[in-house]
């Protein structure tokens, strides 16, 4: 060995040795109980199974262990065995040493975390688009058996985020888009908003450089400035606060290079028209703990009486903290120079959490906590809570994905490898209903891992499933025994209601029209003579039986009425009405008959059974109800329906005038017509998830066909739906244009038609 390379491995072992000592320093200020030994023993561990490794920047490899250890301890508050985990957390991924030789040495928990630690070290974006379906996978799973294996992995993603510039740019881009995706939602669904800003801006500074040196440059030219501002608006505030006798720190709080940016994407704005880069922050120590949220209020109104208030920018996160447990209030005050400017008033306390997350918490517990004895476990339950009631204001990437942290609940995949929880036992049918209405109203069959299954089949964690459908297939009524969640229940009994429904209106309607053709009186008391012949109690039990087809109204029914004489061809209407009581020759020759001989004086009624018999929607512009329309009388006697303005309706107005009618729908609900809808707008994560919740979820309408296209960050969706009418049509854009990121809505005749 030389010298020189002696010297070195001196200095790289002071250095480490020196590193550890400030890990274990700040450990020994925190309220955990003081584990020291264990510690130790995993450092002195991991320091010679890394031994002779480097890292690309040169140094000794264990310095990343170490310093993942001090983000876990200092920056998001977890105890020894969270720490020692961090400290082996590459050993099984790097070296020889197995996940067993773990738990002889540390015992099952901190084996089991490194383990965790160990099946998501891939990454969620593998190389290959397989591999990524398989990592989330690994990830959501190990998730559900301990937080503090996200916790860590978000601690050593910060580290590599942190130490990024030393990797090959390919993979900065890699890491940098999967933190900016996966790592910095993450970190702010658990509070950690401190790590989360860190992230996001560390990621930009990689993917976009220039951009990220221009902001930098722009917030430095301008801190002078606000520094002024700052200085000059906090003065009486300060005079104010000192009056009041509150003990308190005046922060200003400068907007992240990333929020910035993304604010200047999303609202197409300049950096000089971003309001609120400055926010002014009251940190206040309470006089007591119970004075802590009347205090806060007291701060509030002391400063809306200096600065006039945004009459509508006041949020009150004291008294309804956020999901991910943040809690301050915020308040916009107009500044003297003209400007608003944002006051957040936050305790101490408010502070930590929303900087810390939950881990926070422990500073403030009598006797200090012990990851050990049951606070930690308080600490994850809160979690829990919070992740299994969202607020709707935290919509985010996680909530789609839906951490789940309960054994009762299974991961299923699409055959895209998207990720769904399920309850446990739920069926094939179940996940159908779970992904969409249309799926789980039209579905014949489902494929488990590649295997054919029926709809009833129980599926498991781990489990692929494609659901196979078939536009002919109509929700049963035997489906609600295998149903097992509440929304496929739900969605189950709505639609066989609605047929229901549906066939009732039908059914009267064929009951009123044979009255009519057999000259008879729709009175109470004849109907009333049919619902005894038929053994059924109440007239609308019959229109449903006559609607559905399981009564044909016949002769007999009529003698029962026992009124008037027949018409001699009721039996042939009936039976052509109705489209029974024949074989399908016959049928088909009797619908080759022209259509009875059309008054074009008259108003055409469109009525439910008309429309799916003697009418034709016309395929160039696609009428739906509600619609302005015309007949034309085709040359097989059946009327075409034309919306008004069709360019083909035009030409048939100045060619065939004789043979246009006018006609009125009178569909009411009870048919389904497709209709194209075009959206247009800027892309955001989460955008199309929105888009189909409004359609889906809020408005319980049935998606078609979907198509997406994203070019340079604008989004173009093209959605094929079924409604009733037009105003459905109006419901569904209105609520999409309340979308933010949405444009435009407008509806297109054909699904690939370009919007005028
Ligand atoms: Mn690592």
């Amino acid at each position: 060995m030389t010298d020189e390379k002696h010297n070195q491995e001196l200095a790289d072992e002071e250095m480490i040795n020196q590193s550890f000592q400030e890990l274990l320093d700040s450990y020994l200020k925190t309220k955990h109980r003081k584990k020291v030994e264990i510690i130790t023993k995993a450092f002195n561990f991991a320091k010679q199974a890394h031994k002779g490794v480097k890292r690309r920047s040169g140094e000794p490899y264990i310095m990343h262990p170490i310093a993942v250890a001090k983000i876990v301890c200092s920056e998001i508050g977890l105890g020894s065995t969270s720490i020692c985990s961090a400290l082996l957390h590459d050993v099984v991924e790097d070296t020889d040493y197995t996940v067993e030789d773990i738990e002889n040495l540390f015992g099952p928990k901190i084996a089991q975390i490194v383990d965790g630690l160990t099946k998501i070290s891939g990454g969620i974006f593998g190389d290959r688009a397989s591999a990524q379906a398989e990592n989330f996978k690994k990830l959501l799973l190990t998730m559900s058996d301990d937080i503090r294996v996200i916790l860590i992995k978000i601690a050593d993603r910060l580290h590599n985020m942190r130490t990024l510039g030393s990797m090959l740019p390919n993979k900065q881009y890699k890491i940098a888009g999967e933190t900016l995706y996966i790592y910095a939602p993450l970190a702010n669904r658990l509070g950690l908003n401190k790590i989360k800003t860190e992230l996001e801006d560390l990621s930009f500074k990689y993917e976009h450089p220039e951009e990220y040196a221009q902001i930098q440059s722009k917030l430095a030219e301008t801190q002078a400035e606000r520094e002024e501002v700052f200085r000059e608006f906090t003065t009486p505030i300060r005079q104010q606060l000192d009056k009041m006798g509150i003990k308190y720190q005046l922060l200003a709080r400068v907007k992240s290079p990333y929020s910035i940016w993304n604010k200047m994407q999303t609202k197409h704005i300049t950096f000089d028209e971003i309001y609120d880069i400055l926010a002014v922050r009251i940190i206040f120590t309470p006089k007591n703990a119970e004075e802590e949220l009347n205090e806060c209020f007291n701060i509030y109104v002391s400063v809306s009486k200096i600065y006039k208030p945004h009459p509508d920018r006041l949020r009150d996160w004291v008294s309804h903290p956020k999901a991910n447990g943040y809690q301050a209030l915020h308040v916009t005050l107009m500044s003297n120079r003209g400007q608003w400017i944002e006051v957040q008033i936050r305790s101490e306390r408010m502070n930590d959490v929303a900087e810390q997350g939950f881990a926070a918490h422990w500073k403030y517990k009598e006797g200090g906590g012990s990851e050990d004895e049951g606070e930690l476990e308080k600490w994850l339950r809160t979690i829990k809570e919070i992740l299994d009631d969202p607020q709707p204001d935290a919509m985010d990437f996680l909530d789609t994905i839906k951490l789940n942290l309960f054994a009762s609940e299974i991961f299923v995949f699409t055959p895209k490898g998207e990720i769904k929880t399920m309850p446990q036992n739920c069926t094939a049918l179940d996940f159908a209903f779970s992904i969409h209405t249309f799926l789980g109203s039209h579905c014949i069959g489902a494929k488990v891992n590649h295997k054919l299954v029926p709809l009833s089949h129980k599926l498991q964690s781990g489990d692929q499933v494609e659901i196979l459908t078939s536009k002919s297939q109509h929700v049963q009524p035997s489906w609600i025994n295998f149903a097992t969640t509440a929304k496929a229940k739900a969605k189950i009994a709505a639609i066989l209601k609605r047929e229901r429904r549906g066939m009732q209106h039908l059914g009267e309607e064929m009951l009123h029209d044979f009255f009519k053709t057999q000259g008879l009186e729709a009175t109470p008391e004849n109907i009333q003579k049919i619902c005894e012949r038929h053994n059924i109690k109440t007239p609308e039990e019959l229109y449903t039986a006559i609607g559905l087809k399981t009564i044909i109204l016949s002769e007999d029914d009529k003698n029962e009425v026992k009124e008037k004489p027949a018409t001699n061809n009721w039996k042939k209407y009936i039976s052509f009405a109705f489209g029974v009581g024949k074989s399908n020759k016959e049928k088909s020759a009797e619908e080759k008959e022209p259509a009875p001989k059309i008054d074009s004086k008259k108003i055409v009624k469109l009525t439910p059974d008309a429309i799916q018999k003697n009418y034709i929607i016309a395929d160039c512009c696609k009428p739906i109800p509600g619609d302005d329309v015309l007949g034309f009388v085709d040359d097989n006697n059946r009327i075409v329906i034309h919306k008004r303005q069709c360019p083909l309706a035009a030409k048939l107005k100045s060619g065939y005038g004789n043979r246009l009618l006018a006609v009125q729908w009178e569909i009411g609900k009870a048919l389904y017509f497709p209709v194209n809808i075009y959206i247009k707008g800027i892309d955001s994560l989460g955008l199309l998830n929105k888009v189909t919740q409004v359609i889906s979820q809020q408005l319980n309408v049935n998606i078609h066909k979907l198509s997406i296209e994203s070019n340079d960050g604008i989004f173009e969706g093209r959605i094929q739906l079924n409604v009733h009418d037009v105003d459905d049509v109006k419901t569904i854009t209105t609520n999409l244009r309340k979308i933010e990121e949405v444009k435009r809505v407008t509806r297109i005749e054909n699904f690939d038609d370009q919007p005028s």
